[in-house]
């Protein structure tokens, strides 16, 4: 009841976040952060146009109105209204009549794809384009023209880039990061489902009490948002920062995938490694490249954040990816509920993963006598959790946390965790603060 709730309320949000026309800047990113905001309560912040970030320049704001082919009897033929794809990101305003010829070199499709409207952007040099399906762009080219063409898309230099942020403060200093992307106009899996799945993280995880990590929520325009972002934050973020994700690709139907941090043994890796396995989820394991979303910001020299990326199907890796294909029906509320559900438990085991002491290391200690054993010995009667009783105590010397435990015993965290909330209250074992 309560996830078919959780689905229709997804649903819901995703219908209001499809038709605004994101970008690396502009109005459309505004109001999609407001609508989050519903969610999860965003702080909000606005970068002048012209701002220098490192080896980059806040661009002037976009703000697209119209943008649409007519024949010569005024019928429309390619409108941006219809699909925000249809007018390339970024595109300069345009108004002329052109011949089929003329206007081509300004047209945007996929042969290889010949149903599907191409996502193409063209930030950082100025032209105007559309993009279409190449049988539209073939209809095109029998018409012959001449076409109206209109693009009406204020470029403002007074602007500015507008990205979101909230801290989630547990009792340490120490971060746990998720960051996703808000820059991408209509597309679901690469684009709605990141921001969807962290902002209800948000909402689940705001439901835990005494939180020992505190929880940074980071909704930027990819790449140049994400450097803006380290350009304010940055050194907080290094020292602060212990594991991190970026929240993407979550709402297909595939298998999930993991990409790893740059850095090979870093908590992200161990823990995130760890659920898939307890929760015996079949997946695919990427290494870390500098490609792909802002792990390659997070992580570059200068900053080095194990950023690693818990996806369904990754970007590249299926076919609708950066196309208009990429949209409703392409993904499902139940995997993206899904989604959400399996980033909980990776927040549970950071949690959960503790370092202890046993009170008492001389010889082992008489579970039998404290209820924590079963008292006919009959040898194979044992639960789990006994076994994890045993595991923890003559592991806990100070030096392994439940982790290394549950690697070395094929013990799932899940049980290690309520193993070590009972030896705790039984007073056999002390947590190491601070650890
Ligand atoms: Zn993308």
């Amino acid at each position: 009841m309560e996830s078919k709730n959780l689905e229709n309320i997804l649903e819901s949000y995703f219908d209001r976040l499809w038709p605004l026309t994101r970008s690396l800047t502009g109005n459309a990113n505004r109001e999609t952060l407001s609508i989050l905001s519903e969610i999860i309560p965003l702080n909000v912040h606005e970068v002048p146009s012209g701002t220098i970030c490192y080896d980059w320049e806040i661009p002037s704001e976009w703000n697209p109105k119209e943008a649409w082919i007519k024949d010569e009897n005024g019928n429309i033929l390619v409108d941006f209204k219809k699909n925000n794809l249809h007018l390339l990101g970024y595109s300069t305003s345009y108004n002329g009549k052109l011949s089929f010829e003329e206007l081509e070199s300004h047209l945007y499709s996929l042969p290889e794809k010949p149903e599907l409207i191409p996502y193409v952007t063209s930030y950082y040099s100025k032209r105007w384009g559309f993009c279409i399906s190449h049988h539209q762009l073939k209809e095109l080219k029998e018409h012959k023209g001449p076409f109206n063409v209109n693009i009406d898309a204020e470029h403002n230099i007074d602007g500015s880039l507008t990205y979101g942020d909230l801290l989630l403060e547990g009792t340490s200093s120490e971060e746990i990061l998720f960051s996703t992307y808000i820059c991408h106009p209509s597309m679901a899996n690469d684009q709605i489902s990141g921001m969807l799945v962290a902002a209800f993280l948000y909402q689940e995880l705001s439901k835990i009490k005494d939180r020992h990590y505190s929880y940074r929520f980071i909704f930027v325009p990819e790449t140049i948002g994400a450097i803006a972002y380290l350009k304010e934050n940055g050194s907080i973020l290094k020292e602060r920062t212990r594991a991190g994700y970026i929240i993407t690709c979550l709402g297909d139907k595939g298998k999930f995938s993991y990409k790893n941090t740059k850095q090979k043994d870093s908590l992200t890796n161990k823990v995130t490694l760890q659920v898939l396995k307890d929760n015996n989820i079949e997946f695919q394991e990427f290494p870390f490249v500098p490609l792909g979303s802002d792990e390659r910001q997070y992580a570059s020299p200068g900053f080095n954040l194990p950023v690693g990326s818990l996806m369904r199907t990754m970007y590249w890796h299926f076919e609708e990816y950066h196309t208009s294909a990429d949209n409703k029906s392409f993904i499902s509320f139940k995997h993206l509920r899904e989604s959400i559900e399996l980033y909980m438990k990776v927040i549970k085991t950071f949690e959960g993963n503790k370092k202890f002491i046993n009170k008492f290391p001389y010889g082992e200690v008489q579970l039998g006598k404290r209820g924590l054993y079963p008292t006919l010995g009959r040898g194979n009667d044992k639960t789990q959790m006994v076994d994890a009783y045993i595991w923890i105590l003559n592991y806990s010397d100070g030096k392994n946390d439940l982790l290394q435990i549950a690697e070395l015993s094929n013990i799932p965290m899940n049980i290690l965790i309520e193993a070590s909330n009972i030896l705790e209250k039984e007073g056999l074992i002390n947590k190491i603060e601070n650890f």
